[in-house]
């Protein structure tokens, strides 16, 4: 069996979701604007270090989602999107703070690693380059508000970061995060992931993939706001209608939701 990321942070945040998802095949079409646009501007960065052209890539990796009726946030459309996109891109290269000396073989890194189960986990990483000079993990990712780069030190506790320094063996690791606001702006946050967190988080891993082979699929315990997986899971329809429209009594048989336990 092969483990990634995404799946252990899925099973983290709510194992009943992780059971639909990868064990059920309840997979939904994805169509949020902000996740498809995120997909394609990495392929606009990777054409940049390639030395092509990253606007033509940006408008043709993003015209392929035009109309798939996608799900946009905000005053967001496709066209303000691409604008921010084509503006990031500018002040990107501008910055010149990021270096990918070989953009062939270096982005979009595949790398794999036997877990003590005997099980494989896998990772894309973007790429693997420099800023300002220093040899490091790139991450790339898009978003529409400013990360928080207060306290110091804070991007080190990020899991993903975390994750792609303990498969590639790289202490240094930095997020360049696009952000798509008015008025953009490009942030550049480094950390240095130290021996002991990846450690603890190739235990994590395994106490995890335990967990899934062990059958444990409990729902995740209930609605706590603001920050609850419910709100955005896409099994949630399957939740007793009054749970979602606050009134009458349930007539839905439910599969899914902590309220289906
Ligand atoms: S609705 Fe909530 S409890 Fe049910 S699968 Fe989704 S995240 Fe888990």
């Amino acid at each position: 069996m092969t483990y990634s990321y995404t799946q252990i942070s899925q099973y983290l945040s709510c194992p009943r979701r992780y059971r639909h998802r990868y064990l059920d095949g309840w997979q939904e079409k994805d169509t949020r604007a902000p996740m498809l646009f995120g997909r394609a501007f990495e392929q606009a960065v990777a054409a940049l270090f390639r030395r092509e052209d990253p606007a033509a890539m940006l408008f043709e990796q993003w015209g392929v989602c035009k109309d798939m009726g996608l799900t946009y946030s905000g005053n967001d459309t496709w066209d303000r999107m691409l604008q921010q996109g084509i503006q990031l891109l500018e002040r990107f290269a501008q910055d010149g703070r990021a270096r990918v000396r070989r953009p062939r073989s270096t982005q979009q890194i595949q790398f794999n690693r036997t877990l003590g189960s005997g099980n494989n986990f896998v990772s894309y990483i973007d790429a693997i380059g420099e800023l300002d000079g220093t040899p490091c993990v790139l991450e790339w990712k898009t978003t529409s508000a400013r990360y928080p780069e207060e306290p110091a030190g804070i991007s080190a506790l990020d899991p993903q970061l975390v994750c792609y320094s303990w498969m590639t063996g790289i202490d240094e690791v930095a997020q360049i995060v696009f952000v798509r606001k008015r008025l953009v702006e490009v942030q550049y946050l480094r950390a240095t992931i130290s021996d002991e967190k990846r450690q603890e988080f190739a235990t994590l891993v395994d106490d995890t993939v335990r967990r899934i082979e062990s059958g444990l699929f409990l729902p995740h315990s209930g609605i706590r706001f603001p920050q609850n997986p419910c709100t955005t899971c896409p099994f949630h329809r399957n939740l007793p209608r009054q749970t979602r429209s606050g009134r009458g009594r349930a007539r839905a048989q439910t599969r899914s939701g902590p309220w289906s336990v």
